[in-house]
């Protein structure tokens, strides 16, 4: 009998594993996660952005945690001897409406306690020489990591301090009792008398798993990323933003550098016919069927048929998505365009056909499910898991 179950291999399954052993040094704890190794999914296929916390709606569990996570996440970067660039965000507005919303976004950045600049054209030019734009916000404490590194860490910490990691270990089946919860995986069953799931991509499917109706269900959306080929690596010397459209804000594609010195051009955001669908061609028919059949999704698909129309536009072809990027930098051709793998977001779905906003979790007496977090939430990977861990205790307690 383990004490905690944890299932999924990603940041947060290792942040919230790393964080309960520490709470818990002596109690017996198992993290399961179904691929071959760490961060196989949305860790391991994402921009690397330590971020700042520009767009959140102020006050929500996204704002705090996004900040909080930016320091910690540095911290534990310098712990841990983790390689990490503060180089700063610039968000370009490229016209007089996104210098409005731009305008907006400064107020924003204020609610949310951030240090940030406010750049003219001349500013900008003299920042970013190749970027084109009306006028940008500078935003210094935004940076970059590799954050599968970052897991890789996490676990290793978890190990160390007694903990287990058992890999090619899907998950298939739970039963929640009054003492303990049944864990049924493809080779093994284990008891625990608490489980933790960071499933991700799967996360509606775990909390069903516990015989839970969520409130929401996942749609993966494909973010297509290009890179940029290596003579171009110097081309900005921070990340590149577009102003978003305060409606779809995780809409328009970034220059990133990544901390390996290149540069990626993305994501665009389009719907994947496949929860792990990282290839256009990748299908899944009961992925699909589980798509077409919820409310939500198609009402999602219909609220915002023109903006996916652009984005499926673009992803078909390289010359859309390079009109998209030479809006702020214009010197980037067709040829600048270098395949690069893509990744597949989970965003949680209501029935009514909202896309979930803010991180979002579900409880029932022995489990703590994450049921909603996209990005920031490799970001916000630590605050998440002490978030976790103090709802655990409550749990503990109140068995007592
Ligand atoms: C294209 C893209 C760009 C992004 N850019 C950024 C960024 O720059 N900055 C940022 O902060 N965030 C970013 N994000 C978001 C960030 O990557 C995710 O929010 C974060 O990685 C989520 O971590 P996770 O552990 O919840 O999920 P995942 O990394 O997906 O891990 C979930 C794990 O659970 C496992 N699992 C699922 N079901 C089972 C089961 N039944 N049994 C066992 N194991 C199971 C999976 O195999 C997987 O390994 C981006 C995401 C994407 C897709």
């Amino acid at each position: 009998m383990y004490d905690f179950i944890i299932i999924g291999g990603g940041i947060l399954g290792m942040s919230t594993a790393m964080q309960l052993k520490d709470a818990y040094p002596e109690k017996r704890m198992l993290l399961l996660e179904k691929e071959d190794g760490p961060a196989r999914h949305q860790t391991g296929h994402n921009s690397g952005v330590i971020h700042a916390g520009v767009y959140y709606t102020p006050g929500s569990l996204k704002a705090r945690f996004c900040l909080e996570g930016n320091r910690a996440t540095k911290a534990f970067c310098e712990t841990h001897g983790i390689a990490y660039d503060s180089c700063g965000k610039l968000l370009v507005a490229t016209n007089e409406v996104e210098l409005g919303r731009m305008k907006a976004l400064w107020e924003r950045t204020e609610a949310n306690g951030l240090e940030r600049e406010w750049l003219d054209a001349g500013a900008l030019a003299e920042r970013e020489p190749n970027i084109t734009g009306v006028g940008g916000i500078f935003v210094p404490s935004s940076g970059i990591v590799d954050y599968a590194e970052v897991t890789r860490a996490m676990a290793a910490e978890f190990e160390r301090r007694g903990g287990e990691i058992r890999y090619s270990r899907e998950v298939t089946g739970l039963d929640e009792r009054r003492q303990e919860v049944v864990v049924t995986t493809t080779t093994e069953t284990f008891s625990s008398r608490y489980l933790v799931s960071c499933s991700g991509l799967m996360a509606d499917r775990v909390v069903r798993m516990l015989g839970q109706t969520p409130s929401f269900t996942i749609c993966p959306f494909r973010g297509e990323y290009f890179q940029l080929p290596e003579h171009r690596n110097a081309i900005v010397n921070h990340l590149i933003y577009p102003i978003p459209d305060p409606s779809m804000p995780f809409l328009g594609v970034h220059l990133t550098r990544m901390i390996d010195g290149s540069v990626t051009v993305g994501p665009n955001a389009v719907l994947a016919l496949a929860r792990e669908g990282y290839r256009k061609r990748d299908v899944s028919a009961a992925d699909l069927v589980g798509m077409v059949s919820h409310p939500g999704i198609l009402k999602v698909l219909w609220r915002h048929l023109g903006p996916g129309m652009r984005e499926m536009k673009n992803s078909l072809s390289r010359r859309g998505y390079l009109e998209e990027v030479r809006k702020y930098c214009p010197s980037l051709t067709l040829d600048d365009l270098k395949p690069y793998p893509a990744g597949v977001r989970a965003q949680a779905v209501t029935r009514d056909g909202k896309l979930v906003d803010d991180f979002l979790f579900v409880n029932t007496p022995r489990t703590i499910n994450v049921g909603n977090a996209p990005s920031p939430a490799a970001t916000s990977a630590l605050p998440i898991g002490a978030h976790i861990v103090a709802k655990v205790r409550e749990q503990v307690d109140s068995q007592r």
